[in-house]
């Protein structure tokens, strides 16, 4: 098995040197992979590369919500909501069903809080009548109704909560399976493969120099036209089109703590800290998510990571509404960050628009960054249409239509999915309800194939680690269909061993024996 991945690595790198692509994507973080998917699905051959894993950067360090974004209406942005809205009740009720789903926040209210009931009252009632009331109607409710709903909220000086609905994810496995709806249509992609140098025809960017960073490898890969969507790295990337291309963004720092929880959250907490800025307390993979942190950042992108300042200040600010007994340190399993791209210019980083920042260098390279998750299909079109007019049509005309729907691969009800896998095996050997349910949320339908696997060899039925769901069926998967190559791949992004803190030396060392990297 080892040797086959070796191979389908080397096999890979041969096809993306040999092949004339019509379209070269770096970067295979969320909206790289929107983009290959879209293109590969208008006829074109579409190559993407990624430095690290896909999504292995900002796109698995996002607060995981599917969401309108209720603080843009504090700056006014009115039609961004809009617009987040229906892209994130298209993935929830089109797209991705399987592993999108609802979830109620609360904005508790309290004594000298920066918001009164009446302006958050209005202001959630606004947020849903923009999606058309698609998740019932923004309402203030009581203390009384707010505390049945998040028992560990603080009581002291609570007046009131307004609620409104969202939607959230599991936002690596979103990506991988975004990255299989790219391959399945098409799209040639590697991973660990680095882009360090452009190549160029008479000025023109037509390919690019790529180094391997399992093995050394060095390759190329030739395209007609190249797009850069590598997010906190797009200003490096547009220096090597142009030494001299002025910044086009700035970087913003965000940090995320996950906490073993104590008891069932039927909700999530929005909780204002100031004026524009919010603390999320949201029930995830059966722990707490808490976070954000908001702080201009110049360093090198690969370097950024939670320091001592961003968890104190997590906890600090999650103490506003959360009451102290779920905010203990030693329940922390995991701390991560990332860096969101906002467009160049002066100003406060927690005020400036989350907008997404397309330029075109002197060397026709078309750079994209910025924007939502939850908007991935949306700028993904766009950044495809643009590639499609460019002067020159560059892409040829030949270009096909791309349908407006198209679902993630394993698209079905997570419910039937998990009875199906706990009802299939005669009563002695049924899996755990808790694996089926994880399996049927994280992979829909294509829970079936790792059951298969499960029923050739059922010690892959079993738990890698015994306090959380993943099983040994889903690394050999992660290995053989999701082009995981590293552990961190396997523990962090296609299972959810490393948030649940279950990475341990041992699993790790299992982890990579399986691998062949051990
Ligand atoms: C703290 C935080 C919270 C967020 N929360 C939410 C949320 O809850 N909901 C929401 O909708 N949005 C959220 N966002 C926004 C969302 O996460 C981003 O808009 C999205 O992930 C950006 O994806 P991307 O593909 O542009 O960038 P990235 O995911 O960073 O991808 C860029 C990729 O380029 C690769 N790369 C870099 N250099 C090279 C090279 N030389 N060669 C090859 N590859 C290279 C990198 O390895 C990386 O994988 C959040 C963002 C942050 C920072």
């Amino acid at each position: 098995m080892t040797i086959a991945i070796g191979s389908s690595r080397a096999e890979t790198r041969e096809e993306l040197s040999t092949t004339a692509f019509d379209l070269l994507v770096i970067g295979g973080g969320i909206l790289g992979t929107s983009v290959t998917w879209m293109a590969a699905q208008a006829g074109l051959r579409v190559a993407m590369v990624d430095a690290g894993d896909f999504a292995g950067a900002t796109s698995s360090a996002s607060s995981k919500l599917v969401h309108g974004g209720l603080r843009y209406l504090q700056t006014g942005n009115v039609k961004l909501v809009a617009e987040n809205h229906r892209e994130r009740r298209a993935l929830a009720a089109d797209i991705a069903p399987h592993l999108v789903k609802p979830l109620t926040f609360l904005v508790p209210i309290y004594k000298g809080g920066p918001h009164g009931a009446a302006k958050l009252g209005a202001g959630v009632f606004l947020y849903s009548a923009l999606s058309v009331f698609g998740d019932g109607m923004g309402k203030v409710i009581t203390p009384h109704q707010a505390l049945a709903k998040v028992p560990a909220l603080r009581p002291e000086g609570l007046r009131a909560a307004a609620v409104y609905g969202d939607h959230q994810m599991n936002d690596s496995r979103v990506a991988v399976m975004t990255v299989r709806a790219a391959v399945d249509a098409g799209a040639t992609v590697l991973n660990h493969a680095e882009v360090v140098g452009l190549r160029k025809t008479s000025g023109t960017v037509t390919g690019a120099e790529l180094r391997d960073r399992l093995d050394g490898t060095e390759f190329g890969v030739s395209a007609r036209l190249v797009l850069n969507a590598t997010g906190p790295w797009v200003d490096h990337l547009r220096r090597m089109e142009d030494p001299d291309a002025a910044p086009s963004i700035r970087l913003s720092k965000g940090a995320h703590l996950v906490l073993r929880r104590h008891e069932p959250w039927k909700a999530a907490l929005t909780t204002p800290i100031d004026k524009y800025r919010v603390s999320f307390a949201i029930p995830w993979e059966d722990h707490l998510l808490l976070g954000t942190t908001d702080e201009a950042y110049e360093g090198d992108p690969a370097a950024v990571s939670p320091t001592e300042a961003d968890i104190a200040q997590i906890l600090d600010e999650a103490g506003h509404a959360v009451r102290d007994e779920q905010l203990r340190r030693e329940d922390i399993t995991y701390a991560f960050a990332g860096l969101r791209v906002l467009p160049g210019g002066p100003g406060d980083v927690a005020a400036a628009k989350r907008e997404t920042v397309v330029t075109r260098g002197s060397g026709g390279m078309l750079s994209v960054a910025g924007g939502k998750w939850t908007t991935y299909r949306h700028i993904g079109k766009h950044v495809f249409d643009t590639l499609a007019r460019l002067p020159g049509r560059p892409l040829g005309d030949e270009i096909a239509d791309i349908l407006p729907v198209v679902p993630l691969p394993g698209l079905a009800s997570p419910e039937a999915v998990a009875m199906r896998l706990w009802t299939d095996r005669e009563r002695s050997a049924r899996m755990d309800p808790l694996v089926a349910r994880h399996l049927a949320t994280h992979y829909g339908s294509i829970a079936f194939d790792l059951a298969r696997l499960i029923r050739e060899d059922p010690a892959l039925g079993e738990r890698i680690h015994p306090e959380g769901p993943d099983i040994w069926a889903q690394a050999v998967y992660a290995r053989d269909h999701e082009w995981a190559a590293t552990v961190d791949d396997v523990v962090r992004r296609r299972t959810t061993l490393t948030v649940r803190g279950l990475d341990t030396p041992e699993v790790r060392a299992r982890i990579a024996a399986l691998l062949g990297t051990g």
